[in-house]
């Protein structure tokens, strides 16, 4: 099959600030327009985490607006002392009632997505030099509000969460089918947060020929991935670095005997395979992902290695570990991954939340052996990294286990965490060895 492959070596990041199309600085023409744009006055003390870079401005920031905005529209942002903020973009219907866009004043036209949509490939390109799937645009990590773009080898799936950034899809799709020359563009705009937009749900292919299926390469190994009808846009990509870092921890234990929890279509139960353990079971309560898990296991040879299970982690750990009285649970796995999904939507939720975590966590210790390695994931912005581990700790004290902390996993870097926008920050992992 001819594939396309979108030509990388064109990507010339350097030569970014030469390109006819994306001068970023402003020309007098465009601080005109400026001028004519409404103006958001924000209430004093409201500007420093704007200038620090956060892109949010809630409504109960805003003082007064010195004109009527039309939602979607581009408007200067000023403090209570009218000295300039940036531009971004006006939704009244929305919570956040501007979505900052640039410090600068910056016209949202071709050239400027063009500049941005390459500012964030030289961020991919610089710490993911091999990958060829990756997510190009991230959103707040990208300073671009409301727009999310993955690429799936020469395809690319587009996600617009906020109003004005849906209304500039074609300049957004002109920008990336010049960068980018994919195959086909798809739209997976099935997500709840397009309604506190007012925007409908939207799914398809926008550009281009595509039936939705596609082989990923990811760290050498082959994955089947449904960008129309699959999860997330298609994968995990926040996990890719993890994967390999993962398959680094088995490939020093041989012949281990591995527990893919939460396993989705096997991301890290191929690359614990390809690194050498002797068998991964892989457990998922979603029959296509567990079917796809299985395809994808036998199109990189390793079905000998791989078993895939449709069923529900809570259940399956819990059946495992339960013992009669006077009986011990065999400890069988030499390692144990558990990348569950976010169990919290928002603050009330980590109680609950917490209590799931501690409890796959204590089932998971009781069948490691000693020796064993848990690798351990959780992808809710809400919990932290010292919260998250207080739980671990916390069953490893239930289960009689003495942990050593191995490695500190984060998401990867075509996820960039900007501190200064905590949110960007998400998804944390560790892993332990049992130490008794
Ligand atoms: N490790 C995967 C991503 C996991 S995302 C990867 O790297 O690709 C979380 C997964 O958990 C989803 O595939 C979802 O179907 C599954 N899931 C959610 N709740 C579950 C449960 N209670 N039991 C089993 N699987 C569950």
């Amino acid at each position: 099959m001819a594939v396309h492959q979108p030509d990388f070596a064109s990507l010339d990041c350097f030569s970014l600030a030469s390109s006819p199309t994306a001068n970023r600085k402003s020309s007098p023409s465009v601080y005109k327009l400026m001028d004519s744009l409404p103006t958001v006055l924000l209430k004093p003390g409201e500007a420093d985490r704007v200038l620090a870079g956060h892109p949010w401005i809630y409504q109960g920031s805003v003082l007064r607006l010195t004109q009527p905005a039309q939602d979607g529209d581009l408007v200067q942002v000023k403090d209570h002392r009218q000295r300039f903020l940036g531009v971004g973009f006006f939704n009244s219907k929305s919570k956040i009632h501007v979505r900052m866009l640039a410090p600068e004043r910056v016209a949202a036209d071709e050239a400027f997505f063009e500049q941005a949509v390459r500012s964030a490939i030289a961020v991919r390109i610089k710490h993911l030099p091999n990958a060829t799937s990756f997510r190009v645009v991230n959103a707040e990590s990208d300073f671009l509000s409301g727009l999310v773009v993955d690429k799936y080898e020469d395809v690319l799936v587009l996600q617009t969460s906020s109003l004005g950034m849906d209304r500039r899809k074609p300049l957004i799709l002109d920008a990336l089918q010049r960068i980018l020359s994919p195959r086909a563009i798809v739209e997976r705009n099935e997500i709840s947060s397009r309604k506190f937009e007012g925007l409908p749900d939207a799914n398809g292919v926008i550009a281009g020929q595509f039936d939705g299926r596609l082989a990923v390469q990811l760290n050498g190994l082959q994955f089947e991935v449904d960008l129309l009808g699959g999860q997330k846009t298609g994968l995990y990509l926040d996990q890719q670095v993890n994967y390999q870092r993962v398959g680094g921890l088995i490939a020093r234990s041989p012949e281990a005997q591995v527990l893919d929890c939460f396993s989705f279509i096997g991301g890290f139960a191929l690359h614990a395979a390809q690194a050498g353990a002797a068998h991964v079971h892989a457990i998922d309560q979603s029959e296509e992902a567990v079917a796809a898990g299985a395809r994808n296991a036998a199109a990189n040879g390793l079905e000998a290695k791989c078993s895939f299970e449709a069923a529900n982690v809570f259940d399956w750990l819990k059946a495992q570990t339960m013992a009669k009285p006077h009986e011990k649970v065999i400890p069988r796995f030499d390692c144990v991954i558990l990348d569950p999904p976010s169990f919290t939507r928002n603050r009330s939720a980590v109680p609950d939340a917490l209590r799931g975590y501690k409890e796959i966590h204590l089932r998971a210790l009781k069948l490691l052996k000693t020796g064993g390695t848990l690798a351990t994931f959780c992808c809710s912005h809400h919990v932290d990294a010292a919260t998250f581990q207080d739980v671990i700790l916390a069953a490893a004290f239930d289960a009689r286990r003495t942990l050593r902390r191995v490695t500190v996993y984060s998401q990867s870097p075509d996820h960039p965490v900007i501190p200064a926008i905590p949110e960007t920050e998400y998804l944390k992992g560790l892993a332990f060895e049992v130490v008794r």
